[in-house]
């Protein structure tokens, strides 16, 4: 079997380990990153560019490239109940650079990150190669394995890909962590989440929007010309769903939000609508020698609150901070002890948000859900949201937890940059000026 080699393997091309492979590159560690889709075009990645994340961009020289692609800022967050609006979160509170939380595509994110990356000269990126397992050598894990993935999803021939470190960053149902056999905390879950676009028009509603009512919660994501939409349904009950017709799904949301009533039709089957199943769970340990888990394969996230793109990124700068100097100098024992380290310092945060995400999941979802299984029509108000219409000051809390998080991470100074110049398609590069205007489907507020 044909064996390569580089210094850190870091599998996945998510928001963890786009991140992750920009900083060590920065950091002169030679690092190739291992994904197993042919691009980054997948719409169920999650849009939400948090404001710490912003702050991150900055530094790492990148705000000017971000500038220009098609976000919208989103500096409240706005709940919709049978009763009225409720205001639930106020960036603008925030004393950040970028008090809003910025929505575009995370295509658009990962694919600038890509091209800063391929800027360091030690940065390789193999996309459609998809890892199959890891390799041992002893109690060490020693590499992966891996095969090029075909447009029809089949495997070509396996190979392997020898590295001093593998950084697991493959996402929720992570292959590498469920191989390491690293213990898994796992939380109960009552929620999952259908996931489908409907036409956006003028004049709609701007920004990230939810909908509470009829035992029901719908979230949608305005980006642009449509909008994508999530409906969070109970555990295991999308069959049930799915059992009667489309039409089933769009009087339903019909019934929630009427003015969408005009162009349910745009979705035309249920081939349409994609179930994304929820997990909320947590490896007890992140590292073995050799491997480091980051990102949602350490801790899968919950959608509640949108701050697992937030979480993945931080726990990424984290490790690139600590794992750089021990990866250059090609120190097993002192890379190990830096991987161990990541953990220490990234468990408060993950533990507070995912314990704060059940707390959401058992008091404000399960309760929804089950007005809807019993078909009530439930009119109650969740007490957070009441106390927060009460108290508009307590506006900010949310606004921090999810635009900054519990334990924000910035970039070591050896990563920093001054802005960047902007690369255009033709390959040539300028450099945005400070006031330039991004295009025009963004940035705008949300309808006030
Ligand atoms: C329905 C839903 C909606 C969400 N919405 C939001 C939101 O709006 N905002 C927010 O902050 N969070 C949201 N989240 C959570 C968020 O998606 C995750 O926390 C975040 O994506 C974690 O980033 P990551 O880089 O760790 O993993 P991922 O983003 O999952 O990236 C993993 C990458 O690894 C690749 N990969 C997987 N296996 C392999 C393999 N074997 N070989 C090679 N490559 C592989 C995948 O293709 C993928 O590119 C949502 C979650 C769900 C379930």
């Amino acid at each position: 079997m044909a064996q390569e080699r580089t210094t850190c393997c870091v599998v996945g091309g998510g928001p963890a380990g786009m991140i992750l492979g920009l900083l060590l590159a920065r950091g002169g560690v030679e690092v190739t990153v291992l994904e197993k889709h042919a691009d980054f075009l997948r719409d169920f990645r999650g849009d939400t560019v948090h404001t710490s994340t912003l702050t991150l961009l900055d530094e790492l020289g990148l705000w000017p490239r971000f500038e220009q692609l098609p976000y919208r800022a989103l500096t409240k967050a706005r709940i919709r109940l049978d009763s009225g609006d409720v205001d639930f979160a106020d960036m603008t509170r925030l004393r950040q650079p970028h008090p809003m939380v910025a929505m575009v595509p995370q295509w658009h994110l990962l694919d600038m990150l890509a091209t800063a990356a391929a800027e360091e000269p030690t940065f390789t990126l193999r996309m459609s190669t998809e890892v199959t397992g890891l390799v041992r050598d002893g109690d060490r894990v020693a590499g992966v394995r891996l095969a090029d993935r075909a447009e029809d999803g089949s495997l070509g021939p396996e190979s392997e890909l020898a590295a001093d470190l593998v950084v697991a960053c493959d996402g929720r149902d992570s292959r590498l962590s469920a191989d390491s056999g690293l213990p898994l905390y796992r939380y109960h879950v009552p929620l999952d989440v259908e996931w489908f676009r409907v036409p956006r028009r003028e004049g709609d509603p701007e920004g990230g929007l939810g909908r509470v009512g009829r035992g029901r919660f719908l979230v949608f994501l305005d980006r642009g010309d449509y909008y994508q939409c999530a409906l969070i349904i109970g555990k295991g009950t999308d069959a049930r769903l799915r059992s009667g017709d489309v039409q089933g799904l769009r009087d339903l949301v019909a019934g929630m939000n009427p003015w969408m009533a005009d162009r349910l039709d745009a979705i035309g089957s249920w081939d349409e609508v994609k179930l994304l199943e929820v997990t909320l769970d947590r490896l007890k340990r992140w590292s073995v020698p050799g491997l480091l888990c980051l990102g949602d394969a350490a801790h899968a996230m919950s959608p509640v609150g949108g701050v697992g793109i937030n979480l993945a990124i931080q726990d990424a700068v984290a490790a690139g901070r600590v794992l750089a100097g021990p990866l250059r100098a090609g120190d097993d024992a002192a890379t190990d002890r830096a991987a161990a380290s990541v953990q220490r310092r990234r468990t408060v945060p993950t533990v507070l948000t995912q314990t704060l995400q059940d707390l959401a999941h058992r008091r404000v979802v399960a309760p929804l859900l089950s007005a809807e299984a019993t078909d009530q029509v439930d009119t109650r108000v969740p007490w957070p949201i009441r106390m927060i219409e009460r108290f508009p000051v307590l506006q900010w809390l949310p606004a921090r937890l999810v635009g900054v998080g519990a334990l924000p991470e910035h970039a070591p100074a050896w990563a920093r940059r001054a802005p960047m110049p902007v690369v255009d398609a033709s390959g040539a590069s300028s450099l945005a000026s400070s006031g330039r205007k991004a295009p025009s489907s963004g940035p705008v507020s949300p309808r006030a």
